[in-house]
């Protein structure tokens, strides 16, 4: 490949609030560096389908502040083919567009990290994904933002659930993982956290109840992550109204609010640092790595590792949920 002149910027795969903020600053690094920017729509599909606009620095004004994606994004089984990858190449080179920033989760990245052993037009991604679940960065996009919705409901779902004495099992997203669930929980004093990383909880809520019937507690928030292996907020009532009939028990699954709204600040500033330093590494002839950010510097992980190593939740943080409820 020779000289960059022209890049091509996507989002796939789930959408994140931050995105935009991301787009924003691939766009404004990218022109302040005389390049030309290609916002490619749907994702992956945009590739494959050729459906490109011309970027200008006005194109992301006042979006900052904005959930979603301005470029929307997609699931897009074709790129998973080698003919549909082969048929994005062809469109990048009819394009003229000489590398891309693709925003997106690791599904994205392994994506990316396939076209890059294929073809030689650069490929580099930034985490966007609530989930928290990418390993190499200590955060990604989207993630402190789906965390503090996630802790403004269930401060309110606290509200009704003292009112009546009542226990409330709340389901929150992150995909396979409990980054959500555990920092989620932590934050609203949740009695007690069920998530994927921890096994055998059930047998914990069990003394958590026999504890709290004790203590005569006016309420409870159990916090379920959607990955739990224990079949969700929903399946875990179930059980425990079996074993506890005296309990005054409801479910609330939060759902895709989780996804939405105007991105905290942290997720503002990632995005942009992100953003920022997507464009440098491709101007420095970097492929097939993902920018993250660890201990708050820019660092710079192979697509292979962060698709293939497993990020561990916080483990210190499990070791005072039981402290914190004494
Ligand atoms: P989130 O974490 O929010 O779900 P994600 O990026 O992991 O985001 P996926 O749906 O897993 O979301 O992946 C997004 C897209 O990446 C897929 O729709 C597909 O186009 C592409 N992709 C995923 N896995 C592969 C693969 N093995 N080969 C080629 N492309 C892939």
């Amino acid at each position: 490949m020779g000289k960059i002149k022209r890049i091509g910027v996507l989002t796939s795969g789930g959408d994140a609030p931050g995105m935009n903020a991301a787009i924003r600053a691939v766009t404004r690094t990218a022109i302040y560096n005389n390049l030309e920017v290609i916002g490619i729509r749907h994702g992956y599909s945009g590739l494959i389908n050729a459906n490109f606009k011309p970027m200008k620095a006005y194109s992301v004004s006042d979006t900052i502040q904005r959930g979603g994606t301005i470029l929307k994004t997609a699931r897009c089984m074709e790129f998973k083919t080698p003919e549909g990858r082969k048929t994005a190449y062809e469109n990048l080179r009819a394009a003229e567009i000489d590398g891309v920033v693709v925003i997106g989760g690791d599904g994205t990245f392994n994506g990316a990290r396939i076209f890059n052993e294929e073809w030689d037009i650069p490929f580099v991604g930034i985490p966007g994904t609530i989930d928290n679940d990418i390993y190499g960065t200590d955060y990604t996009i989207g993630y402190d933002t789906a965390l503090n919705t996630v802790v403004q409901c269930v401060d309110k779902i606290r509200d009704t659930a003292s009112a009546h004495n009542r226990m409330f099992f709340v389901e929150v997203m992150g995909a396979e993982a409990g980054h959500i669930a555990l920092y989620s929980g932590i934050a609203s004093g949740a009695e007690a956290i069920i998530i994927p990383e921890l096994k055998g909880e059930t047998d914990q809520l069990k003394a958590l109840f026999e504890d709290g019937t004790k203590r005569k507690k006016s309420s409870n928030i159990i916090i379920v992550a959607e990955g739990d292996e224990e079949g969700g907020a929903m399946g875990l009532a179930n059980r425990v109204k079996a074993d506890f009939p005296d309990y005054d028990i409801r479910v609330s699954i939060l759902g895709h609010l989780q996804r939405g709204g105007s991105p905290t600040a942290i997720d503002r500033v990632n995005a942009s640092r992100l953003g920022n330093a997507a464009v440098e590494a491709l101007l420095d002839g970097q492929k097939s790595v993902m920018v993250g950010l660890q201990n708050d510097e820019i660092v710079l992980v192979p697509f292979r590792k962060a698709v293939k190593l497993h990020k561990d939740v916080n483990r210190s943080l499990i070791d005072i949920i039981d402290i914190l409820n004494v």
